[in-house]
């Protein structure tokens, strides 16, 4: 097979099998399609003794729109290389590549099927005690490794060139930062929450600031960044938590990936108002988010402050004081751009079944008004926040 084809599941199967090294010879190899998301096939591939791996490969164009919407297979490329990168410095929490072709747009990876996607747990109110630990490392041990702080400037203008990824970037830019502040076909939201969506279109300090979020988006490689850190890019159990699917990955600022995958706990945290009746039961969970958020912030600066006393090398970068200074930018975009993933997630194209599903229309119009409100004060309030603890109060400050 040399030309790119998009795989059924015969030829998935024949694949796995010519590639040969993937199961024993003799293995006899069922396979079905099971992708959820909203751009790529995934297929599981499994022996007669219930070994299996997923095979995910890139479709021209978006699945979820289909063919109208083009979209560059280099994807694959990218976020296959992205994880081995991120797998090499933080194996514990980044799922394990087996093969990537970039010609068939193909990634073989480890199945994680044992564990559960964050959002839908999330969703049902169950929870995960090491979660907030456990992201805040994958973030600071992948952002450290690939910052000015860790690298040579030439190894990191060459991993720069290496991650481009302009289309999937221009995705970002317009679905997080342009669409949710202007009148788009592409937004989609209640018509009961005109007047909200109105209101963000016309405050202008807000807008000044999404056009500071956006330009540190566009040029700020600080680091090889995950892309898209949500809760359904997150596998967890009460041991475990592995990220998958940084197919938006590119060297952008640190403070991205913290704020989304922050945003959407914050979003859980306003749609439980109308999933959970019962008082005792909400506040347990709220009281757990919060405390994820918390334990995430703290260890993430824990984890960065010591990777540089450790393995820092740029000696201009290590003068005293110099690491916490970038640190406080970094919780300030974070901030930023956690309030930015809450408002398009309301109202823009890409929706989570946080706030969606539920049930009760009055209730769900409460938790998309609670979630726009807290978006757009995170956004105008980030830059008056000057330490991680000040990031923190906040949160709680706009949650009330
Ligand atoms: P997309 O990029 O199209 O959004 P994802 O990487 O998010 O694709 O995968 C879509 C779905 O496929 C996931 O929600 C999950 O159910 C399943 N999936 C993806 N990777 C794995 C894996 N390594 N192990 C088990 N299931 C997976
Ligand atoms: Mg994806």
């Amino acid at each position: 097979m040399s030309a790119y084809q998009a795989f059924d599941n015969e030829m998935a199967i024949e694949y796995i099998n010519n590639l040969g090294g993937i199961f024993p010879p003799d293995a006899q190899l069922s396979c079905y399609e099971f992708g959820d998301g909203n751009l790529n096939l995934v297929f599981r591939v499994t022996d007669q003794h219930n070994h299996s791996v997923i095979l995910k490969q890139a479709l021209p164009y978006a699945r979820c729109v289909g063919e109208s919407w083009p979209l560059t297979l280099d994807r694959a490329r990218i976020e296959a290389n992205a994880l081995l990168r991120h797998g090499k410095v933080c194996p514990t929490h980044t799922v394990q590549v087996i093969h990537h072709d970039s010609v068939q747009a193909v990634t073989i990876l480890e199945d994680l099927g044992h564990l559960r996607i964050l959002r839908g747990e999330l969703n049902a109110g169950r929870t995960f005690a090491n979660l907030g630990r456990d992201v805040a490392r994958y973030l600071a041990t992948t952002s450290f490794y690939h910052s000015d702080f860790y690298l040579s400037a030439v190894e990191k203008k060459s991993l720069v060139q290496t991650f481009t990824n302009p289309e999937l970037c221009a995705i970002t830019e317009e679905l997080f930062f342009d669409d949710p502040y202007q009148d788009s076909e592409r937004n989609h939201y209640p018509d009961a929450l005109s007047p909200e969506v109105s209101k963000l279109h016309r405050n202008k300090a807000l807008k000044l600031a999404i056009a500071q979020l956006k330009t540190r988006f566009l040029s700020s490689p600080q680091a090889l960044l995950h892309g898209d850190a949500h809760s359904g890019s997150l596998f967890v159990d009460d041991t475990t938590t592995k990220l998958i699917d940084p197919e938006f990955a590119f060297f952008g600022p640190i403070g991205f990936d913290l704020g989304s995958f922050i945003g959407n706990l914050l979003l859980n945290f306003c749609a439980q108002h109308g999933r959970i009746n019962e008082p005792s039961k909400r506040r347990d969970i709220h009281t757990y988010l919060l405390r994820t958020i918390d334990i995430c912030l703290s260890e993430f600066e824990q984890q960065w402050l010591s990777l540089c006393a450790q393995q820092g090398k740029d000696s201009t970068l290590l003068v005293p004081g110099y690491a916490e200074h970038f640190l406080n930018d970094v919780f300030q975009d974070a901030i930023g751009y956690c309030g930015c993933e809450m408002i398009r997630r309301t109202i823009g194209l890409a929706h989570v079944s946080d706030l969606d599903e539920i049930q009760d229309v009055k209730a769900r119009l409460r938790a998309q008004r609670l979630a726009l409100e807290v978006g757009e004060q995170l956004i105008l309030h980030a830059r008056s926040c000057h330490n991680k603890d000040a990031c923190y109060q906040l949160i709680i400050s706009v949650l009330q």
